[in-house]
């Protein structure tokens, strides 16, 4: 984007509030036309035929009439006459009187008052309408009662409990009856500990008088800490599942709006259902949204919004206490707890604390295990090969791979799910689809077929590198020109530093084959190179890793799962520099060693790349073969 004043574009507190304000503007704005438009229609449907439904004759037909006695009763009024005659156009027998109505003549007639009471007339006068009187219908009436509308609806949307008018105060939750639910922890795999945690609440539950009695604390919130996927709402719908309780689950981003208030209605109206519906969870995702540090920067929508909502969500939690019968438990999740505001995170609300993580070896076989039952498995399908080559999977992942799997196996039209299809589907999940139709030239061919062949040959040459399982230079989704595939053989908590090195060594391999072989490199390799800094960064900042530096945690990184969180580095700028220095000195030195590793075995880098070249892709097997020929 072209700006000449980029520090006004780029505030985003400043665009956030523009915005809100162009929003209530536009909804003044048609508010003012609705209101024209009703007030238009009041005037023309309801007001004018309550004024004139009568049948308007000739002044002369009515003199007429007068004469003929067809005119039974009159009032008389400056500007019009209107009365009841006979009805002369239906011929039935029954002489139902008709009104009617006549423009009367102006300067009044002398001599109609005398004709009426010839023809034995009933009449009388009406009093001259006021002017003022008519603009108060016409007007200032629909007006006002338009007003008023708009009024008691502000105020019932600001107080909550809109429900009547337009139901902005309501819950969006959906409410799930406990015997609707169909999950339970069987259905939840690698999460025992979160699951042990989580009994606690189950008992309370059930049983909310023998926690009364014994004079504990009841428990109340319970917040489900973990990266997306790894099955924080499954756990929480097994726990009301397990519970046998209503299940209320909502997000975070619910609760957003812009009006003052809304909020605040909702998490009423939420606590309210849920009240009713006792014993219940309610589960609010993505809490993050309305739980936000009051102290933070930038935020969507209104402060006073925000706060309000969370003030009302603060008072809800609180308020459970005299309840101890119908006990409600409310769980929420986040896998940003840093940022939540502390006032959420006291004893008494989000006490507890249940951290959910991506699963271990067994975790993910559970998981495969669980998933797999709704697919069939070939005879000699590997369940636990398929777990230990999915390290880093989440529950979500492995059920994708899982439904993937199933895909492959119905297009080839198989019987069953085999580890082919697995391994085909693990390709696709991790690297997106592939992308034939997309056309490299030749040179960028060759030199994506080098770099990949760079880190293949420097996994299988480093001391601690991960098997590689598969090298291809098929274009894929994602922006990745190719790939290496490596396939860990167990799952890894701790790392030396020799295998860290080995690891900078291999992501840097692809980048120091294009400089071996053409002496230049391309810009093929920034993710490699991103992810090399962060692991040297890491390596002296969290790890202790550097002599220079020494046993210091520089980070002040607190939740690892959390890769590339905003981290702070806590030092004095010198020690910043120094830090600089260290990285760079890892990264370089795992450069030059991958470059040199190349150089000495440049034959089988030539002869990798040049089949990689013919076939597209190949095996582990192959990447050896070419360096023992
Ligand atoms: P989160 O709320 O943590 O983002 P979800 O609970 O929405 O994750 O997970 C999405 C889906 O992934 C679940 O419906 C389930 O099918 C699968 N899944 C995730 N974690 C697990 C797990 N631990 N065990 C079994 N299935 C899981
Ligand atoms: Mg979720
Ligand atoms: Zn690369």
């Amino acid at each position: 984007m072209a700006t000449t004043n980029p520090k006004t574009n780029n505030d985003p507190e400043k665009d956030n509030k523009d915005e809100l304000r162009k929003r209530q503007m536009n909804f003044g704005l048609s508010y003012f036309f609705a209101a024209l438009i009703g007030m238009w229609l009041f005037q023309q449907f309801i007001l004018t035929p309550l004024l004139i439904q009568e049948m308007e004759i000739p002044y002369s037909e009515f003199k007429t009439k007068i004469k003929s006695g067809e005119i039974i009763e009159v009032t008389l009024g400056d500007e019009r006459i209107i009365g009841l005659m006979k009805d002369s156009t239906s011929s039935s027998a029954q002489d139902q009187p008709v009104a009617f109505t006549t423009v009367a003549v102006p300067g009044g007639d002398p001599t109609l008052i005398e004709e009426l009471d010839k023809a034995g007339v009933k009449y009388g006068v009406r009093e001259p309408a006021s002017p003022i009187g008519n603009f108060l219908l016409a007007y200032i009436l629909p007006l006002a009662f338009i007003g008023g509308i708009w009024y008691l609806g502000y105020r019932q949307m600001a107080r909550g409990g809109l429900g009547g008018v337009m139901g902005v105060g309501k819950s969006k939750a959906t409410e799930v009856k406990p015997e609707e639910i169909n999950v339970t922890y069987q259905d939840v795999g690698g999460a025992d500990e979160a699951i042990e945690e989580l009994r606690e609440i189950i008992q309370f539950l059930k049983q909310p008088e023998s926690f009364a009695k014994l004079g504990g604390r009841i428990p109340k919130g319970v917040l489900l800490v973990g990266p997306p996927g790894t099955g924080k709402t499954l756990l929480a719908k097994a726990t009301a599942g397990e519970a046998r309780v209503a299940f209320f689950e909502t997000s975070g981003s619910e609760f957003v709006e812009m009006f003052v208030g809304v909020g605040a209605a909702r998490v009423r109206d939420l606590f309210e259902q849920a009240r009713k519906a006792a014993p219940a969870i309610v589960f609010i995702d993505e809490i993050d949204a309305i739980g936000q540090s009051r102290a933070g920067a930038v935020r969507l929508g209104g402060n006073d919004e925000r706060e309000q909502t969370l003030n009302q969500l603060l008072a809800e939690i609180d308020g459970f206490r005299s309840d101890a019968g119908k006990p409600v438990i409310i769980m929420a999740a986040t896998n940003r707890p840093e940022i939540l505001d502390p006032a959420l995170l006291r004893a008494g609300r989000f006490d507890r604390q249940v951290t959910v993580s991506a699963p271990d070896l067994t975790g993910r076989l559970q998981i495969l295990r669980i998933h797999s039952k709704k697919i069939k498995l070939a005879a000699d399908f590997d369940l636990e090969r398929a777990a230990r080559i999915t390290p880093g999977f989440t529950g979500a992942d492995l059920a994708n791979v899982i439904n993937e799997a199933a895909l492959m196996a119905a297009r080839r039209n198989g019987n069953d799910v085999t580890m082919t299809d697995f391994e085909a589907a693990i390709e696709r999940v991790v690297a997106g689809l592939e992308k034939k139709s997309r056309v490299m030239n030749d040179q960028e061919r060759t030199t994506v077929a080098y770099h990949e062949s760079g880190h293949a040959l420097v996994a299988v040459l480093v001391p601690h590198g991960d098997p590689v399982a598969k090298v291809s230079i098929v274009p894929r989704g994602r922006g990745a020109l190719g790939y290496t595939l490596q396939m860990p053989t167990e799952d890894r908590y701790l790392l030396t530093r020799d295998e860290l090195e080995d690891r900078l060594a291999v992501m840097l391999g692809g980048r120091a084959a294009e400089q071996v072989i053409f002496n230049k490199i391309s810009t093929g390799a920034s993710d490699d190179i991103k992810r090399a800094t962060e692991l040297a960064r890491r390596m002296v900042t969290e790890f202790g890793m550097s002599e220079k530096l020494g046993t210091v945690a520089y980070s002040t990184r607190q939740y690892q799962f959390l890769e590339g969180s905003e981290d702070g580095v806590n030092a004095s700028p010198e020690t910043l520099k120094a830090i600089d220095e260290e990285v760079q000195r890892i990264v370089t030195e795992q450069y030059q060693r991958a470059q040199q590793l190349l150089r000495d075995h440049r034959d089988a880098l030539e002869r990798l790349t040049h089949q990689l070249l013919v076939t597209e892709t190949i095996d582990g097997t192959a990447v050896r073969q070419a360096l023992a020929a």
